[in-house]
């Protein structure tokens, strides 16, 4: 359970907000270029245009770990 404090509540609500807006915007789609990734459960976003499914982040369309993990795979292949 999240303990919503008053020495922690002010940071949890800011970073509730922040994933909230997260889950509800809209991504650009890497294969047909329109704007209509939307999250479809955790770590899911499909888009509604091409009906393409992506793996990304759990409230994020892409992460800071998935980007990473992109590029080694990337660089593993023009090798
Ligand atoms: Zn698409």
């Amino acid at each position: 359970m999240v303990n919503f404090s008053v020495k922690y509540g002010a940071r949890i609500r800011k970073r509730y907000y922040a994933v909230r807006k997260e889950k509800r915007s809209v991504y650009r789609c890497p294969s047909c270029g329109t704007d209509s990734v939307r999250r479809k459960g955790t770590g899911i976003w499909q888009c509604r245009h091409c009906n393409n499914v992506y793996a990304g982040g759990a409230y994020q369309f892409s992460t800071p770990a998935g980007e990473s993990a992109r590029r080694l795979i990337e660089n593993a292949k023009s090798k």
